[in-house]
């Protein structure tokens, strides 16, 4: 059985800054990724992020991951195991996950769940035509694969994810026939949103999917207008010829470890569903099992950094590690995460966490 002080489980923004900021305190650590390339998210974001310069700001998601990544691989502290995948974590502390085929048991002392987030679906009649796609899944196509999906995509879903996957398609030469938003406002950012309106695809707000049509695979939607009530009024059909129909409509926190660790779970609807409760260290209802980034609640890549780092040096804390500069350290995390979600953009993050935890944002 492979012993470890802190297994950190996902190799995203979260986990590498959890892994990282606990090696820096003395702590040694195990990362597991179930993907080749760890990175998470980051590994397909071609585009400069938004945000505090502090969380690397205006620099692309990709190279944002490879620094991540190479801190961690040159601190002698810090084990990565790649293209290995965590199954379960079981009543006596043993976490198990799966490599090459092979069954593998870990003791750590602490685990660091760190497993981000999955793309939500929508339920529309032939959902199921080849063509459809999570916008998720389009960017890993095109940035990681270097493959583009189709030629005239219908992109679902107006927030920072549609609208920076639209322009990235239409960067790639295939046409962006439209946006549609089933809310009455554009969800991201109005930068975005201003780039692909120049080009010219109109976006859409307060109208939904209808249904596909297609023989074998997409050729296209039909859509409708949506009332104040978010009900679909009849007579408002349009036809929108397409391949490719790209889903980006949230994502829900990857909590199944959480679950079945017998974590105490809530559901906030501001944190994308349901989340562990946890407290201002990010420390689960089971003693040792903390959890950071989007698994923790949907929001950015800047937040999950801060998350992973505060996670880090919590789990290293607990072991006797840093015991001079632990605690200004989890001070400083703390307060970054408050000055982050201080903006307009952060104001559903803070109402998540007064539900989840009766109290404005985290200790400080
Ligand atoms: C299109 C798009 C644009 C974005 N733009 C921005 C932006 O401009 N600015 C910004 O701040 N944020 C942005 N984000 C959000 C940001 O990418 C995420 O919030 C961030 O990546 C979350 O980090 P994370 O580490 O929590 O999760 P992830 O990045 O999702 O990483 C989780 C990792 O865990 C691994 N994993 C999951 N389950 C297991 C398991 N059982 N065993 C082993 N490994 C596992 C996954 O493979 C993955 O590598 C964007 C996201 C998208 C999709």
């Amino acid at each position: 059985m492979k012993q470890t002080e802190i297994l950190v489980i996902g190799g995203g923004p979260a986990g590498l800054c959890a892994a990282a900021a606990a090696a820096q305190l003395g702590a040694s650590v195990l990362i597991l990724e179930r993907d080749g390339k760890p990175g998470g998210q980051l590994v397909k974001q071609t585009h400069k992020f938004f945000g505090s310069k502090k969380q690397y700001a205006g620099d692309r998601g990709i190279h944002i991951g490879d620094f991540l990544l190479d801190q961690v691989e040159q601190d002698p502290k810090v084990e990565v195991w790649k293209d290995t995948t965590a199954l379960g974590i079981y009543e006596d502390g043993v976490v198990t996950a799966e490599a090459d085929g092979k069954h593998i048991k870990i003791k750590p002392e602490k685990i660091i769940v760190a497993t981000g987030a999955a793309e939500k679906f929508l339920v529309f009649p032939n959902n199921d035509l080849p063509g459809i796609y999570g916008a998720g899944a389009v960017q890993t196509l095109m940035n990681v694969a270097g493959v583009v999906p189709g030629k005239r995509v219908l992109m679902v879903g107006a927030g920072n994810i549609g609208l920076i996957v639209s322009y990235q398609l239409m960067q790639a030469g295939v046409e962006v026939a439209g946006v549609i938003e089933a809310a009455p406002q554009i969800g991201g950012y109005l930068v975005h949103a201003s780039k692909i309106r120049r080009a010219g695809v109109p976006i859409l707000t307060s109208h939904t999917i209808k249904e596909a049509y297609g023989e074998n695979t997409l050729e296209g939607a039909i859509i409708w207008q949506l009332d104040e009530k978010w009900q679909p009024i009849p007579g408002t059909e349009q036809d929108i010829k397409a391949d490719v129909m790209c889903l980006a409509v949230g994502l829900s926190p990857l909590t199944e470890l959480c679950w079945q660790a017998e974590c105490e779970m809530k559901y906030v609807p501001e944190l994308s569903g349901h989340v562990p409760v946890r407290n201002d260290f990010l420390e689960t209802t089971r003693p040792g099992l903390y959890v950071a980034g989007d698994v923790s609640g949907v929001e950015e890549a800047s937040s999950a950094m801060v998350e992973g780092r505060l996670a880090g040096i919590s789990a290293a804390f607990s072991l006797g590690y840093g015991k001079d500069v632990a605690p200004k350290l989890q001070a400083e995390a703390q307060e970054e995460l408050n000055e982050l979600r201080s903006g307009p953009a952060g104001e559903k993050t803070m109402k998540g966490i007064l539900k989840l935890t009766g109290k404005e944002g985290v200790a400080c």
